[in-house]
């Protein structure tokens, strides 16, 4: 997890880990006179003892420890010998990987605790939860007598080799260890090694460094050996990055660990990582910006641990620091996540040499081995203060868990499920999987004081029965606010520092996104009350999606549904690769007393083969929508069904750019929901081909978010590719494009769309503004019947400012300037609040109004004829939560979203931020998958085939 605050950009931190140099790096400087030179074997664990019946990570792996880093079916071979071989060793399995590695922890503990650890597991449970406690004897006796449980978790990001090779050795460590000190860890805590956290990854990565690997092992960071290709190994297989999925919980890496954390109730969790090869070793505690929900028992541990660590560091005169970069703002780590559970949770991150050795800026050169070892060395550091510290940890541990329990501030949070069950569903069971409890409502209640997620206020609020209740006095209370909390605000005292960076050193301190909330993401009918709640309800055990069915299987004319719920999206994407014929209402309309909204999807029976009826009812079951059979096409109210106002879908055939220089977050995101989500067929395609590709094959196509700025897409396609991208739009394609893709297609260069980044129509913004008046004159304008028949000269007219003037340039430098400050302080992460235009199919099913991740420094106008489907909101109701500036709140509101425009037969939809960030922002996500679906028909004119 390589930090850097060098960089705008967040993804950038990804791809320049090679390119930072810490001149304070002292590994190689020779130390004093009696310590160990860098470079120089020594024990990983000096005067160690072993029991030879254990075998050693090197029995199995055939060379020395650290000699090179070990493929996953080695470490699960070693992994099964240890489990083997000794009583106190337990191997376990706790989910699967997409590409199908086994995931393992392993327990390791004394004989008597391996003898109990059901019992173990139960008891901390009473002090996690304790409501199940008879009294404050019995918490006093299970702190005096249970051992604590410390989880030590490894490369989540498979291209940070060391940590999963340390893993092993601290295993065979507290496996064979004979020595007291081992003992009395074993004596003392549960130890939980989860040695390698995403297999899928580091297999990627080490595939292609060792396929660079020759027999001269190059110092150089630039080789190929150390760097590897795109996608490298930090995502997981979709390549997203499992260390911010925490709490978002998508993928089964994720799920399947966290179920088993929450099983074993740590006090202590480790989260090992590695970052740039000229930099030393970081561990906790963090810098400021602090949880306004932490205590001052975290931060006493943090220094705890702390100097522990130091000490065994001072040992051999190795190089660390604290603080410095590492902030745990963001709760979607495994070393801030954890903190909310009433575990202490501790960051490492060493300098990454990627297997084999990097010679540093001072000369020296740091091994493969000496990573492993300042890993392997901080572990039992870690777990030497839990082991010394039992007794202070757990009892910390319970009366955390108490304060929670017993607190008399209390929130509660409330969810009604509205049209879209299925969305509202998947969201509580995200909050079931963390064991957060849930209560849903037997009767109508009425709540009091009450905020929704648009910071709109209401003294009293009536809910429905089913309407879902959280609140924050439970044993997890410190995750539920973090997480559940619409707009969690970075303290002021930190503040006033980032301002003072931005300003003077034109950086910002801030690693990651400022704002996660849940309930926002899913965009939900949220509400939040400080206080408790009077309702009748009863808690949540298991999520069961709706039921759906197809009502009136024998109609005469044609099949209805709502395209409004999650489901709905998965029914059309069976429908259309089946070759039905689906059509889609672009105005409501009644019929059989029924009325539907814009996006209804109509199957007319004329239209579609014999067997429609019986595949509809499999879907209605199995999707849980509600489909009709109507058996007229004449309407009571609206278009009639057999008209000109239901358009023709197009089966999608998409392609989906990928290869550097595409950021491969935004493309994992994509393909994950392509994939996983939407099971749809997709071919991905190389960028680098582009320009030779036979584009009639698709017709939509799809380009991710780049890094290094719009500039790589024009680089990438070159003259020839741009001509033959602009043909294949005019013949009928839909280009989707992404943040930076977005501002490669507005790029006044590329002569593709009429839509541009602000940043360069200064001169004429006024042109914009003015369309933007018209706009909303449109919208607000009051007929004024007695002006209209009987003018008077001073009339108001729409639009008026229609001919603007242009900037002198004076205006123009002034102008420039003011715009080139407020990109310095772009939202960084903000949820940001984006009107939708509900008359435009791309807004379908999306509702009014949708929260969105924006980290990004353009902003997008447009004008006539480019349609406007999201408008970032007004500058009072702009930022819903997270950090945004006053010169970005400026800047940024009012200006498009998504945008689209015809383009000859085809279009052009632009997306200025990626809308389905880490694959959990649901709301946003659905105009994605409208412009997937739904584009080929609604916006293209496709040829007919003949
Ligand atoms: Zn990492």
């Amino acid at each position: 997890m390589y930090r850097s605050l060098k960089i705008f950009s967040l993804y950038l931190a990804l791809v320049s880990i090679f390119y930072f140099y810490t001149p304070t790096s002292a590994d190689g400087i020779d130390p004093a006179p009696g310590l160990p030179k860098s470079g120089q074997i020594i024990p990983f664990f000096p005067d160690g003892t072993y029991d030879s019946r254990i075998p050693a990570p090197e029995d199995i792996l055939g060379c020395e420890m650290g000699a090179k880093p070990c493929r996953y079916e080695e470490m699960v071979r070693y992994l099964i010998a240890l489990g083997q071989s000794s009583p106190e060793v337990l191997l376990q399995e706790y989910g699967q990987t997409y590409e199908g590695h086994k995931l393992y922890y392993l327990i390791i503990s004394s004989p008597e605790n391996m003898a109990g650890l059901d019992q173990i597991k139960a008891e901390i449970g009473f002090l996690a939860d304790p409501r199940k406690l008879s009294g404050e004897n019995q918490a006093k006796k299970l702190i005096e007598t249970l051992p604590a449980i410390a989880w030590m978790a490894y490369s989540i990001h498979g291209d940070e080799l060391s940590s999963t090779d340390a893993a092993l050795q601290l295993a065979y460590q507290l496996a064979a260890g004979t020595d007291t000190l081992t003992r009395k860890i074993k004596q003392n805590l549960v130890i939980i090694i989860d040695p390698l956290q995403n297999p899928d990854g580091r297999e990627r990565f080490l595939a292609q460094v060792q396929s660079f690997s020759g027999n001269i092992t190059s110092w150089d960071v630039n080789s190929l050996q150390h760097n590897g290709l795109w996608p490298w190994g930090r995502g997981n297989h979709y390549l997203f990055d499992l260390n911010r999925d925490w709490f978002a919980l998508v993928h089964p890496e994720s799920r399947g660990r966290i179920k088993s954390i929450l099983e074993w109730n740590p006090q202590v969790m480790v989260d090992c990582h590695e970052m740039g090869p000229f930099d030393t070793y970081l561990f906790s505690p963090p810098r400021e910006p602090f949880n306004p929900f932490w205590t001052s028992t975290i931060h006493k541990w943090w220094k705890k641990f702390a100097q522990d660590q130091a000490k065994a560091f001072d040992r051999y005169g190795w190089s660390y620091y604290t603080r410095e970069w590492n902030e745990e703002w963001f709760p979607g780590y495994g070393s801030s996540w954890s903190i909310y559970l009433g575990a202490v949770g501790i960051l490492y991150e060493q300098a990454g040499v990627q297997g084999s050795q990097v010679k540093r800026p001072d000369g020296a050169i740091l091994t493969y081995r000496e990573t492993v070892h300042h890993q392997f060395t901080s572990s039992l550091a870690n777990l030497t203060t839990a082991a010394n510290r039992r007794q202070e940890l757990l009892s910390d541990f319970y009366q955390e868990k108490k304060s929670a329990v017993q607190s008399k501030s209390v929130t509660t949070y409330i969810f009604v499920p509205g049209e879209n069950e299925n969305r509202t569903k998947e969201f509580v069971q995200t909050l079931l999987m963390q064991n957060i409890e849930v209560k849903q409502a037997k009767t109508e209640f009425t709540a009091s004081d009450l905020t929704d997620i648009w910071h709109t206020q209401f003294s009293k609020k009536t809910f429905p029965k089913g309407t879902y209740l959280v609140s924050s006095a439970q044993p997890l209370s410190l995750l539920v606010k973090t997480i559940l909390e619409f707009d969690l605000r970075i303290p002021s005292s930190f503040l006033a520092d980032e301002r003072k960076e931005l300003e003077k050193k034109k950086e910002t301190k801030l690693y990651e996104v400022t704002s996660w909330s849940v309930p926002l993401a899913y965009n939900l009918d949220a509400y939040r009350t400080d206080g408790p709640v009077t309702a009748s309800a009863e808690p949540v055990t298991q999520i069961e999606q709706p039921v759906g069915k197809l009502e009136n299987p024998q109609a005469a004319y044609g099949y209805l549904f709502s395209y409004g719920t999650s489901g709905s999206v998965l029914a059309v994407a069976r429908l259309l690769e089946q070759n039905f014929k689906l059509r889609v209402a672009e105005k409501p309309f009644t019929v059989q007393g029924k009325k539907f909204q814009p996006g209804t999807i109509l199957l007319r029976i004329s239209e579609n083969p014999a067997q429609l009826s019986s595949t509809l009812e499999k879907l209605a079951q199995e999707y849980g929508i509600e489909a009709f059979g109507v058996n007229t096409a004449l309407a009571e109210d609206g278009a009639d069904l057999g008209g000109n106002e239901f358009e023709l879908l197009q089966l999608p055939k998409i392609g989906l750019l990928a290869n550097s220089p595409i950021d491969f977050t935004n493309f994992g995101a994509i393909w994950h929901l392509l994939d996983e989500k939407l099971k749809m067929r997709a071919t991905t395609l190389d960028i680098d081909r582009l320009a030779w590709t036979d584009l009639s094959l698709y017709n939509v196509l799809i380009f991710p978010s780049s890094w290094g700025g719009g500039e790589e897409y024009a680089r990438q396609l070159g003259k020839g590719g741009m001509a033959r991208l602009k043909q294949w739009i005019e013949g009928g394609g839909t280009l989707i494009a992404i943040g930076s893709a977005a501002a490669f297609v507005a790029d006044t260069s590329s002569g593709l769309s009429q839509v541009r980044l602000k940043e360069q129509v200064l001169d004429s913004l006024s042109s914009y503004e003015a369309a933007l008046a018209k706009i909303d004159s449109v919208e607000t304008y009051k007929i004024d019947t007695l002006d209209l028949w009987e003018p008077k000269e001073s009339s108001p007219v729409a639009g008026k400012k229609e001919s603007p003037e242009k900037a002198g340039p004076s205006d123009s430098k002034k102008i420039k300037e003011a715009d080139e400050r407020a990109r310095l302080f772009l939202p960084r992460g903000a949820i940001l609040r984006v009107d939708l235009d509900q008359e435009q199919w791309l807004s379908y099913g999306a509702g009014s109004k949708v929260p969105v991740l924006v980290y990004t420094s353009n902003a997008f106008v447009t004008k006539d004829p480019t349609l406007t489907v999201g408008r970032f909101a007004s500058q009072t109701q702009l930022r819903l939560s997270g950090l945004l500036w006053p010169e970005a709140r400026q800047r940024w509101a009012r200006t498009s979203y998504l945008t689209r425009e015809s383009k000859g037969k085809g279009q052009i939809i632009l997306f200025a931020t990626s809308p389905n960030f880490r694959g959990y922002f649901a709301g946003a996500e659905r105009l994605l998958i409208n412009a997937l679906l739904l584009g080929p028909g609604m916006g293209a004119a496709i040829p007919l085939e003949w």
